[in-house]
């Protein structure tokens, strides 16, 4: 492991800015089941019945029972490691921003500031009708006393506001990350399939823009190939051991 790690630091303090896109697989050590995986939220529950838009327009309370479920577990986890060591190589200019796939806010509770979240977060919920915005401690309420929130001005069930499939991602947010990724000396990318777009586009914008690409993942990924450096092992031990090595 020492060798990769020392390699990747390398990358790190030769090829900046370097910019760090994240997936699902850098919560998993929180707790929090990735997507993909065999013990991942697709191996339990078709996305098609509930995590598309027209799923939650045809049944949003059968979507929010998903959601109850994994909003126990997302409100209750707490950053780990690897949240931690981002956090850290920020304060210390190594790493100019965190894109992030996720929706669960930790890596701005382990104290990155500079966050792009391209497909949302759970921090607020929105009613589709009214565009009434609601905190995520307010939903959690709701949830204890009811299957769904809803809209406290038309009483429409409101939607958390994370991308589901069939959304545009947030505009600023998905602009913004490409252009980090086009600036990018290296793209790290951390626990991630790399299998959904546009995001999963980033990697050719770093390495066509001349950038280097690394990869920290347990899985493959379809841009294994076009990696400078690659490192099957967990976010957590790997990205503390890249933060201890470039100390
Ligand atoms: P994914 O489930 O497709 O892939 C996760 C990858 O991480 C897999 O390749 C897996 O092998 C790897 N992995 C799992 N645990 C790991 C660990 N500890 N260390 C290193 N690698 C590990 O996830 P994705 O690519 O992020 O898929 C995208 C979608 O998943 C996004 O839309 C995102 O919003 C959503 N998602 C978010 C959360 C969250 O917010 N925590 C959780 C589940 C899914």
């Amino acid at each position: 492991m020492d060798e990769p790690i020392r390699a990747l630091a390398a990358l790190v303090r030769e090829r900046q800015p370097c910019v760090v896109l994240t997936g699902a697989g850098v919560s998993t050590e929180s707790g929090i089941p990735d997507f993909r995986s065999p013990t991942g939220i697709w191996a339990e529950y078709d996305p098609m019945e509930y995590a598309t838009i027209d799923a939650f327009r045809r049944d949003p309370v059968k979507v929010w029972e998903f959601y109850a479920l994994r909003f126990e577990v997302l409100v209750s986890a707490e950053p780990n490691a690897g949240h931690l060591a981002l956090a850290e190589l920020e304060r210390r200019g190594l790493v100019q921003a965190v894109v992030t796939q996720n929706i669960d806010g930790l890596h701005e509770r382990a104290g990155s500031r500079d966050v792009v979240e391209v497909h949302g977060s759970i921090r607020t919920a929105s009613c589709l009708e009214c565009g009434e915005q609601v905190p995520l401690d307010a939903v959690v309420a709701a949830l204890r006393a009811a299957p769904a929130p809803s809209c406290s001005r038309c009483g429409a069930i409101l939607k958390p506001d994370v991308v589901m499939f069939g959304e545009m991602l947030p505009v600023d947010a998905i602009e913004r990350a490409t252009e980090l990724a086009r600036r990018a000396g290296l793209l790290l990318a951390v626990g991630s399939t790399l299998e959904v777009y546009p995001v999963a586009g980033l990697p050719e914008e770093t390495v066509s823009a001349g950038g280097e690409l690394a990869i920290v993942n347990r899985g493959s990924t379809p841009f294994d190939g076009l990696a400078s450096i690659r490192i099957a092992g967990g976010a957590g031990e790997t990205l503390a051991a890249l933060a201890e090595e470039l100390a």
